[in-house]
């Protein structure tokens, strides 16, 4: 029998927080007490009200059927008014939105719809690693668009080369970002809409962290900007906002064709998520959000209690006024790796080498808010007596 690997999975890169987990399971078998800040997983509870209404959705026999591929039309009313009280938007959620089974089932499957063999996907590096890997499913080259510190950690789309600009199909963004925490202005994203239509590129706008701001900000949808309907899609989350990372839920809105194109794409693939998951996030997407309100109250504590430790240690942190990471230059004479085996040999935190989501990202290493203050004091106190 002949088990020999496609090209499409030979290239994939190996997925990061699998190689994380690795090393976390063997400093954890020497019975380390290990503070764990590398995947974005939040550890608080999916709130009750959701867990309520899923208890009553389970029981009804309609949603124990195969349910409807795009979402029931009850959960995408349901994002449309989340998106009508959240950024002004009013689209059709008949045609101008699609569930999905978590966004990154979503953001995986979109490009089939669009490149072929060979085409041009503009992907920001360093960046959430799915824009790269739905590329290569597709047999797609992906052109690494870098985030740098000096541009504010935004795409310099003037740098694009032109001819590769009239190659690509896609241009991937994803603000408030992960992993540099970075946000996108207005003005920025009024940029991409015309640097798209000049060059015919659909715009994937990936916001997964909109909900996750602090400080009064109020993140933007990409949607928002004038003409950004015409070539734009827009990737939502439950997961970090509504702490349902497991429950795998969330939509995508914007262009009616682009929906069209996802849908087409997902009937031919999933059957659609458990329509009583669907019905619980309808009642997240619909809450007076007071819910997130508190969210962002707890991780602006636990940002302060980081950031500062960090920077009482002369450790150069962004304080992030969107997402739950945190993104710090490591110290001089360490590479991303280095300082984070440091961090996990000598003090028992876990964190992700900025360089595990493209080389712009090497220097750096990212630390999720994904622990309580106490801990974090801890893990601050564990680095002051390593550096
Ligand atoms: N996009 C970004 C930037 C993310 O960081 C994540 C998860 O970490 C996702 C999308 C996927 O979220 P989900 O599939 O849980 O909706």
């Amino acid at each position: 029998m002949n088990f020999e690997k496609s090209q499409r999975i030979k290239r994939l890169p190996p997925y990061l927080f699998v190689e994380l987990d690795r090393k976390k399971a063997q400093i954890q078998a020497k019975g380390v007490d290990v503070i764990d800040l590398g995947i974005g997983d939040p550890d608080l509870p999916t709130p009750d009200f959701v867990v309520d209404a899923m208890a009553k959705a389970i029981r009804k026999p309609k949603n124990h059927r195969y349910p409807s591929s795009q979402g029931s039309l009850s959960f995408r009313k349901a994002a449309t008014t989340f998106l009508r009280r959240r950024f002004g938007l009013e689209p059709d959620p008949e045609t101008q939105v699609c569930a999905c089974i978590g966004s990154k089932e979503a953001i995986a499957h979109f490009p089939i719809a669009f490149v072929e063999p060979e085409d041009i996907v503009l992907v920001p590096s360093p960046g959430y690693p799915v824009y790269h890997i739905g590329t290569l499913f597709c047999g797609g080259i992906s052109y690494f668009m870098p985030l740098l510190e000096d541009n504010s950690f935004l795409p310099d789309l003037s740098a694009i080369p032109q001819d590769v600009a009239e190659k690509a199909r896609i241009i991937w963004l994803n603000y408030p970002n992960n992993p540099t925490s970075a946000c996108a202005t207005k003005e920025f994203f009024q940029e991409v809409v015309e640097f798209a239509k000049a060059n015919q590129i659909i715009v994937c706008h990936d916001a997964a962290y909109s909900e996750m701001c602090f400080d009064g900000y109020k993140a933007p949808s990409f949607l928002e900007t004038p003409g950004a309907m015409d070539i734009g899609i827009e990737f939502h989350s439950l997961s970090k906002t509504y702490n349902m990372t497991g429950w795998r839920i969330g939509f995508a809105t914007g262009n009616p064709e682009l929906i069209g194109a996802l849908k087409q794409v997902k009937s031919n693939v999933d059957s659609g998520q458990f329509e009583a998951v669907e019905e619980a996030a309808a009642a997240a997407l619909e809450s007076d959000q007071s819910f997130v309100a508190t969210m962002q109250e707890i991780y602006t504590k636990r940002r302060n209690v980081l950031v500062d430790g960090l920077l009482s240690l002369g450790i150069k942190a962004h304080r992030p006024k969107a997402t739950f990471y945190v993104w710090i230059k490591v110290p001089k004479g360490y590479t991303s790796s280095s300082f984070s085996t440091l961090l996990l040999e000598k003090a028992g935190i876990v964190c992700t080498p900025g360089n595990g989501f493209g080389e712009p990202g090497e220097g750096y290493v990212r630390m999720a808010l994904t622990v309580s203050e106490e801990r974090l004091s801890e893990a601050v106190e564990r680095l002051r007596g390593v550096l």
